[in-house]
């Protein structure tokens, strides 16, 4: 047993000087390509694909609450094991300094391991050869959204068959196609986008996440349809092997796009829509909203009801910076300003035709 013990500390230890490693030395970009991405991902996040597909709730909530407990109970049963034998208080904190310790570098080499590594990807910019997002012409930005907006009218359906499932579900398979194209593996990815209660995500700014504990992707389950479909495409990026916020963003578009659903481009016309907006003036914003057909003006409005409805001042303010300073020490140097830099690259991606799938390109 004790040996057994030695082991497990002799692993700890020898795993957080890789992690200091990983964190010390410039890995090159190009390793991380040829040895993570297209070897080591996807080789762990299939078994993680297949185990959460089990129940429709979502497995990485559920996980998170056992190991918590697990580790609540053994931590009790520990210390007043400790106490009948008259260990010394000093003694019990400093094996539960040494148990928190561990536990710590385990999480967080899990998350390196299932997540935190695809941050130092090689940029897409330069995989894709792209023209920088700062680059984006005003010609570019107009034809674009010219080219959203009639998605958007051309696919608008009546509420009473949005097809919520079948879109995700097709958006799936170009999300494969794409990243088969891109990076020459073709990753398992998911049947279902999670729901989380209503407001849980939109209380602290963010309408979906993906859990790195089982590349689990998630929704706010009090967003409108259309805003489930084209989040659901932005986490279901985030499982592809895209971590970084401009490079889920643009992969969550583009295969919302190239769907053979015509929800899945619906909602993935008006997001790029609505995201585009924001680059431009007030005025233009204004006439730009009001081009739009009524039945996707409604849905943005009621978008934006469910933020006002459950978003807070307070956990924004909190939470906000946290997540920035975040996307920072992953090496996301834009912070949250990379979720604008997406939609800014996939103006220069549209425009260069790749929005369209090799067949489409043919024609
Ligand atoms: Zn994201």
């Amino acid at each position: 047993m004790k040996r057994g013990i030695n082991v497990l500390w002799y692993g700890i230890v020898a795993l957080l000087a890789v992690e200091l490693a990983w964190l010390a030395l410039p890995v090159p970009e190009r390793w991380v390509e040829l040895y993570y991405t297209t070897g080591l991902f996807a080789l762990v996040i299939t078994p993680l694909v297949a185990v959460q597909q089990l129940i429709p709730i979502s497995m990485s909530a559920l996980v998170t609450l056992v190991l918590i407990l697990c580790g609540l109970v053994s931590a009790l049963v520990g210390i007043r094991r400790a106490r009948k034998r008259e260990v010394p208080w000093r003694t019990i904190a400093w094996a539960g300094f040494k148990w928190v310790t561990a536990a710590i570098v385990l999480i967080h080499g899990w998350f390196l391991l299932t997540f935190g590594v695809g941050y130092r990807r090689e940029p897409i910019e330069s995989r894709l050869q792209l023209a920088s997002a700062d680059r984006v012409t005003r010609s570019d930005l107009d034809a674009t959204m010219d080219d959203m907006l009639a998605v958007i009218t051309d696919e608008r359906q009546n509420p009473e068959i949005r097809d919520e499932r079948g879109a995700l579900r097709s958006i799936r398979n170009a999300m494969g196609d794409l990243v088969l194209e891109w990076d020459g593996h073709e990753p398992p990815l998911p049947e279902k986008v999670k729901r989380l209660p209503d407001g849980l995500l939109v209380l602290f700014g963010a309408y979906g996440i993906n859990s790195p504990l089982l590349m689990e992707p998630h929704v706010d389950g009090a967003l409108p349809s259309h805003a489930v479909v084209s989040t659901g495409a932005h986490e279901l990026a985030h499982v592809a092997g895209f971590s970084g916020e401009a490079d889920a963003t643009l992969a969550g578009l583009l295969a919302g796009l190239r769907a053979d659903h015509g929800y899945a481009r619906y909602a993935s016309a008006l997001a790029a829509y609505a995201n585009l907006c924001a680059e431009l003036n007030p005025d233009e914003q204004r006439a730009r909203f009001e081009a739009l057909p009524a039945e996707a003006l409604n849905d943005l409005r009621a978008e934006s009801e469910v933020y006002q409805r459950y978003t807070r001042d307070v956990t924004q303010s909190v939470f906000q910076p946290m997540y920035h300073s975040y996307l920072v020490t992953q090496g996301v140097d834009e912070g949250i300003e990379d979720y604008s830099r997406g939609s800014r690259l996939f103006v220069n991606v549209w425009q260069k035709g790749l929005g369209k799938t090799p067949n489409e390109s043919q024609d």
